[in-house]
């Protein structure tokens, strides 16, 4: 596997990441994850630009978007797959321990691994850790994924696939890697990006090309809601069949089944002339 980091392209077993490197040390960094078909990365200027907003909201320099997108083509013709994640991660690089950045300047990486396809349907868990909207990193997809870690496990423990998370109000927010959507008396809803979750890019797609309505919904929507689904660059649009193994009335429902058509035929043309 070769893997670009600090300017360059390197054989991933002997690329070095100093153990300084803040990203490592306290999670100081910002990342994203590009889906690739056949060496064509998927929406790479939504992330370029969700990764530069990311890093703002960190206070880190802005990246170079045209060394990101550089590294992101070397990368991929490097490692042709049929389908890949691409990692993109930006630190705050090598620095004092502490919490303290120092001023060596940001590290870049861009990785990626093989992915395959993921199903259609699947089951989710509620968890009682909450998102907290108020926090200063709020809707920034940094590095610090610990809460996300634990409890995706506890939904892998309870054979689901991802766990959905309230926000400290008690409002339905969103899932380890995902946002939700829901369906109640036939209107396809999602929470808004004040609930905390993460501007996703896929939602924000799904929000423009099938018509969601964003709202403020409780938790409990999804014990009401005729349908739910998942929206994430790797899932796609995916039908949930059970939340904390009560089944869902329609596993994909209309408005779900209607959702990925459109989705999938739309998200085949390019997105990023
Ligand atoms: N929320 C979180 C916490 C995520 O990590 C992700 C995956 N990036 C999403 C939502 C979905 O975002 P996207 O559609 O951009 O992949």
């Amino acid at each position: 596997m070769r893997i670009w980091l600090d300017g360059a392209l390197r054989n991933a077993d002997s690329a070095q990441v100093s153990v300084f490197d803040h990203g490592l040390t306290v999670g100081d960094g910002v990342f994203e994850t590009v889906k690739a078909e056949r060496g064509t990365a998927f929406a790479l200027t939504r992330h370029v630009d969700r990764l530069t907003r990311s890093a703002r909201g960190l206070g880190l320099p802005d990246p170079d978007a045209d060394e990101v997108r550089r590294a992101c083509a070397a990368v991929l013709e490097a490692n042709p797959l049929p389908l890949a994640r691409m990692r993109i991660t930006y630190t705050g690089g090598v620095s004092p321990l502490g919490s303290d950045r120092g001023d060596a300047g940001p590290t870049l990486v861009v990785a990626v691994a093989e992915e395959t396809r993921r199903a259609d349907t699947t089951d989710v868990i509620t968890v009682p850790w909450v998102r907290n909207e108020r926090s200063a990193v709020a809707g920034l997809k940094t590095t610090s994924y610990a809460e996300n870690v634990v409890a995706l496990a506890a939904a892998h423990r309870a054979g689901a696939s991802e766990a959905l998370f309230a926000n400290t109000v008690g409002r339905l927010c969103e899932g380890t890697g995902s946002n939700v959507f829901v369906v109640l008396d036939g209107v396809l809803y999602t929470p808004p990006l004040a609930s905390g979750c993460l501007a996703g890019i896929t939602r924000a797609l799904v929000v423009d090309w099938v018509g969601a309505k964003e709202a403020d919904l409780p938790f409990e929507a999804l014990e009401q809601a005729e349908e739910v689904f998942l929206t994430s660059t790797l899932r796609d649009v995916q039908a949930v069949r059970r939340v904390d193994g009560r089944a869902v009335a329609a596993a994909p429902g209309p408005v779900t089944a209607e959702a990925m058509r459109i989705f999938e035929a739309r998200a085949g043309a390019d997105l990023d002339p």
